[in-house]
């Protein structure tokens, strides 16, 4: 009942996955495989400025999207980097770069200028696609770029080396698309995460990845016979959750996607009613105002049918009130990572609200062991230790970092993912901790290596250990504790500035405590752990 296997391997419990055979399926033509038979129907919807595009007209899009990359010079392999907040060209222009065989890289759009020239260093785009409002952090980069919001921003930007977005879409109508075969093993995007250890990596995801990660989220819907159901996606499509589970997934089953990028809780509130929203993909400090906000209680959410939450661990009591809350609708929970393509489990739909606090049950096609960490060996049922996982949405490997690849992906395939956790005896997995050193604010990621190079470029520090502290909005907060030089007058607020004029807001350091030294291995490791111990036993 649980899915543990003889060999130490937990199995879905789900009917099995049927991956396309062909080995040239791309994802986006295996999005738009069966889109004939509705082509009328609602794809895309734009909750801020209320643009809609059809089935058809959305397919129509992205493929003059990718003949007038094309032209532009962007060829098969050749990355092109997406930095914009969520709205319908998101999607148009991830598509329509990886159906040419291109390879998209998505930036949070809260990064500061130095936060994306790092990725671009690292991922070496040809050509960027940006909006006007975050011009200014990549105009210094001297790469060709598309802007999209009309042809009116040239005389809004002050520099204009660039093309809007109508003038890509007028190209590409010139042409066809190019004839390019892309294989399922073909990168079609690097998503960048900083996985058990360091800085970030791009974490190199293939169509085949997309394709099968797709089939294994709306595994559920496929066996309920459910289509043409209505997503909200306020998720940011920069990050797997947002692409892959809010878009991807979703667009490639036939449902609409309303997609958001300016979030505030209200608004949402009136977008789930105005579009009769029917699934909700959120993240945990978004539940947990959905239970608690009394303003809930002033709009209609009688259409909902399903609030999912993902990215960070949610609560049962959390889960239990939310339910309260929408009463027809079920409150589940899924678990991933970036290096899953965003899915390893989610709530199965006979455990309706009966599971509350676990994080679901293993999608089809995926195996998982728990392998406790000082054997080697792999634990049954009810027993907690390092989540592995294996399956055909996991990725191939950190790109141009096979030291890194090695240390997370072992040679049968298994992905180490840093979490700990078990599974009960009805195959429901528990998260219960995070080994990695990763830090998450409100399902953002925040890596500690990171912040302690960057504190370490300050004159006045020779030290500096980043670690997390719980909080109950925001899951976790950074904080630093830090060695000074000698003499040095360095104050708590000095070093909390320092940081944060270079990173995005969310991962500034909330408190900073100065020692006399870090706890170190004999390796030189920083300890964190024993600076998390140190910090529990103060509060
Ligand atoms: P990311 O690559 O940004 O999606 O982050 C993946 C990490 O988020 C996982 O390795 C977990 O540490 C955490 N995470 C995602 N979903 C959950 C969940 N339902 N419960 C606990 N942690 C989660």
């Amino acid at each position: 009942k649980s899915g543990y296997g003889k060999d130490g391997i937990f199995r879905s419990l789900r009917p099995p996955l049927r991956l396309p055979k062909d080995e040239n399926t791309d994802m986006v033509s295996f999005m738009f495989r069966d889109s004939s038979s509705y082509a009328h129907r609602l794809a895309l919807a734009d909750a801020d400025s209320g643009e809609k595009l059809s089935f058809r007209e959305f397919k129509d899009k992205v493929s003059l999207v990718g003949s007038g990359l094309s032209q532009l010079g962007i060829r098969k392999g050749d990355v092109v980097l997406l930095f914009s907040p969520n709205s319908i060209y998101f999607p148009l222009c991830f598509f329509g770069i990886v159906s040419i065989g291109a390879v998209a890289t998505t930036v949070n759009p809260l990064y500061t200028a130095m936060e994306v020239a790092k990725q671009v260093r690292d991922s070496k785009p040809k050509l960027i696609i940006t909006v006007p409002e975050l011009w200014n952090k990549v105009e210094g980069l001297n790469l060709p770029a598309v802007v999209i919001g009309g042809d009116g921003c040239h005389k809004r930007l002050p520099t204009s080396p660039f093309i809007s977005f109508s003038e890509v879409l007028t190209m590409g109508a010139q042409k066809n698309p190019p004839d390019v075969i892309i294989k399922q093993t073909d990168t079609a995007a690097l998503f960048y995460s900083s996985g058990t250890t360091g800085i970030n990596k791009g974490v190199v995801l293939n169509h085949r990845n997309f394709v099968a990660a797709a089939l294994m989220m709306t595994s559920d819907q496929e066996l309920k016979g459910e289509r043409h159901l209505t997503f909200l996606c306020l998720l940011p499509m920069f990050h797997i959750y947002g692409l892959g589970f809010g878009a991807y997934g979703q667009l490639q089953r036939g449902n609409a996607v309303v997609s958001m990028g300016k979030f505030t809780f209200v608004r949402m509130l009136e977008v789930i009613q105005e579009y009769k929203i029917t699934h909700l993909p959120l993240v945990p400090p978004i539940v947990i105002a959905v239970a608690k906000e009394n303003i809930v209680a002033r709009y209609d959410l009688s259409s909902l049918k399903k609030v999912m939450s993902g990215a960070a661990p949610l609560g049962k009591d959390i889960m239990e009130e939310c339910a309260k809350r929408i009463p027809q609708a079920a409150v589940t929970q899924g678990y991933g990572l970036t290096e899953s393509c965003g899915i390893a489990t989610i709530t199965f739909p006979k455990e309706r609200n009966s599971h509350f606090g676990s994080a679901g049950t293993l999608v089809p096609g995926l195996e998982a062991k728990i392998v406790n960490l000082e054997t080697g060996r792999s634990l049954p049922p009810n027993q907690s230790g390092e989540v592995w996982l294996r399956g055909p949405n996991i990725m191939t490997g950190y790109f141009n970092n096979p030291n890194a690849t090695k240390m997370t992906l072992d040679k049968e395939g298994w992905l180490h993912t840093g979490d700990m956790g078990y599974f009960d005896d009805e195959g429901g997995l528990f998260i219960v901790d995070r080994i990695k050193e990763l830090i998450k604010y409100k399902g953002f990621q925040v890596p500690p290596a990171e912040l302690e190079g960057l504190l370490l470029t300050h004159p006045q520090i020779v030290d500096a250990g980043v670690i997390p502290l719980p909080d109950l909005n925001a899951g976790e907060v950074p904080i630093a504790y830090v060695v000074r030089t000698p003499g040095s007058s360095l104050t708590e607020k000095d070093v909390m500035a320092y940081v944060a004029k270079q990173v995005a807001p969310f991962k500034r350091l909330h408190r900073i405590n100065f020692v006399d030294s870090i706890p170190k291995s004999s390796s030189g490791k920083i300890l964190r752990r024993e600076l998390i111990a140190k910090t529990k036993s103060k509060l």
